[in-house]
């Protein structure tokens, strides 16, 4: 079966990504083949990017390897290239494993037929590191095809390489837990993990005394830091930022960001008259409505003890029946209840004066 994935650029679109269709994409892809029911995850090892690199892996190749060279390219600014809707050299042979199927009577098969083939424009060295900027586009692309194609495998090149690659360089468990967290924020943040979520777990961290670089990469630092954390707050020291520990790291930074700054541009604007009066404004709030609170409690007991006494002397009247005793004490109850609700009616949030 020879399949054209005519709605990638669609669907990554869908999921709000930025896409860039390479003029032809619909109807280029290497004869063969081309059924696939997963992804595979590649960076290109080289500097080239954006456009001219992923024109050159859609049209020109490698002196070894005939186009398109993969179905998308991912640039470093986390925009998707649509290269092919067809078949493409990207895997060569891959491990059968993972529901991935062997020719017959091989351990291995044709990863070019069973896998889309995703090629980040990245160097994969330790020279350079997987800006968040491009791994959570890559997290999200993957998660919006697979999806979208009712896709379960996912796999990095090094993974599912007959022939000793090693690409992608991030931990493809922490990838395939990311991808799978969906629009949920990850529970758990751990050692390897990359993206916005680390990002801010690492600022949350800055703000109880870490020195951390906001980075979003949970590398041996932030490891540190959270160990740091857990054994201050007595927490299990495991150095995972799980549901505990982020919790813990919430009730530590009730301000936000917003909160922050407007507090410091209401400081530099010398504004202090204004708290000061805003400050006051909520004291006198509170007083009013402690009084208010006071004279209707005043005003129930004196309601009730005059009820009290009405009751003594209409009990001493045997003329008189319980139910008309009843109604009198609920009627007078009802009307104190009515007061009280009128005296509370104060109004939250009233503009300071
Ligand atoms: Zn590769």
């Amino acid at each position: 079966m020879a399949r054209y994935l005519t709605d990638l650029a669609d669907v990554l679109r869908a999921a709000g990504e930025q896409v860039v269709e390479v003029p032809g994409w619909k109807t280029r892809g290497r004869p063969g083949l081309f059924d696939p029911k997963g992804v595979l995850c590649h960076h290109t090892a080289g500097a080239g990017d954006g456009l001219a690199d992923a024109t050159a892996m859609a049209t020109k190749g490698r002196p070894d390897l005939s186009p398109p060279l993969a179905q998308l390219a991912l640039s470093r600014k986390g925009v998707w290239y649509v290269l092919a809707a067809g078949r493409a050299n990207h895997a060569g042979r891959c491990k059968a494993i993972g529901g991935l199927k062997p020719y017959p009577g091989q351990t291995y098969g044709d990863g070019n037929e069973q896998l889309l083939g995703i090629e980040a424009q990245n160097r994969g060295t330790d020279a350079e590191d997987w800006e968040p900027t491009q791994y959570d586009a890559y997290v999200r692309g993957v998660r919006a095809i697979t999806e979208h194609y009712g896709w379960s495998i996912i796999f990095g090149h090094k993974e599912t390489s007959t022939s000793g690659k090693i690409d992608p360089d991030f931990p493809m468990d922490a990838f395939r837990r990311a991808v799978a967290a969906g629009s949920t924020p990850r529970v758990a943040l751990r050692l390897g993990d990359r993206g916005t979520d680390v990002e801010a777990l690492q600022k949350a961290l800055n703000a109880t005394g870490a020195a951390l670089t906001v980075d979003g990469s949970y590398g041996p630092d932030t490891e540190t830091a959270v160990r740091a954390f857990q054994t201050a707050n007595g927490l299990e020291v495991d150095g995972i930022a799980g549901p505990a520990t982020q919790a813990a790291l919430k009730e530590d930074d009730m301000f936000t960001d917003a909160d922050r700054a407007r507090l410091e541009a209401s400081l530099t604007r010398n504004d202090g008259a204004q708290l000061r009066k805003d400050i006051g404004y909520a004291r006198d709030q509170v007083i009013a409505a402690n009084q208010t609170l006071q004279a209707t409690v005043t005003s129930l007991q004196a309601t009730v003890a005059g009820q009290a006494a009405a009751i003594t002397a209409l009990a001493a009247d045997s003329n008189v029946d319980a139910e008309s005793i009843k109604a009198d004490v609920s009627a007078a109850v009802q009307s104190a209840i009515q007061g009280l609700e009128v005296t509370l009616a104060v109004k939250p949030g009233e503009p300071a004066a």
